[in-house]
């Protein structure tokens, strides 16, 4: 780690690096002093695009996605399936299923799922804006496509006791997905097809 041989910049970068998800003291290190062998142009281009992200990237308004437009680029296109909405945990779930290219309709995330573990309750995520969608009509599918695991299955209960008196018809993706494994980690196949299977909600 670092220590006194170590300038105080280089230090703080091997810090501030270490703190992101997935990268350890060691990788922090090794992703630095890459950094200083790199030209000034591409270390400031990496340094902009961090801070551009956080002045330019926000939520969605109405499907609460990552965006730099507001409505999002999926809630403003003509070409997607107004009738359908996908509700997700996280907007990364998103970017999982976008690849698959097999789903047409809008999304909605609800930023977690209920977790009576961590505290984490209903009026914590995106379902009261996710019901106020659903009061023009025009849905017709929603589609709970949350974790295979505790948390996802009781949110994806939860919702479909909500929603199915609004006579909208709920579905649920097919559990070709191991369970306890994450939506965003799954291939593009076992999406389409946990998609394709997709089945109303006893
Ligand atoms: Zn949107």
């Amino acid at each position: 780690m670092a220590g006194e041989a170590t300038p105080a910049p280089v230090a703080r970068l091997i810090e501030e690096l270490s703190r992101l998800p997935g990268i350890g003291p060691k990788s922090a290190q090794r992703l630095t002093y890459h950094r200083l062998r790199t030209a000034d142009a591409d270390a400031r281009a990496l340094a902009e695009a961090i801070v551009e992200v956080k002045e330019r990237i926000r939520f969605c308004s109405t499907c609460f996605n990552l965006t730099d437009t507001d409505p999002c680029a999926i809630c403003a296109s003509g070409m997607r399936e107004q009738a359908m909405i996908c509700v997700v945990e996280e907007p990364l779930d998103i970017l999982a299923l976008e690849r698959t290219r097999e789903y047409k309709g809008l999304y909605h995330v609800l930023h977690g799922a209920i977790s009576p573990m961590e505290n984490v309750g209903p009026e914590d995520l995106k379902i009261r804006e996710l019901l106020q969608r659903l009061q023009s009509g025009t849905v017709q599918e929603v589609i709970l496509a949350t974790n295979p695991n505790l948390e996802g299955d009781a949110t994806a209960m939860y919702l479909h006791r909500l929603i199915s008196p609004l006579g909208v018809r709920v579905t649920q993706i097919a559990r070709g997905l191991p369970f306890g494994g994450d939506l965003e980690y799954a291939d593009d196949l076992t999406l389409t097809r946990a998609l394709a299977g997709r089945r109303s909600m006893a």
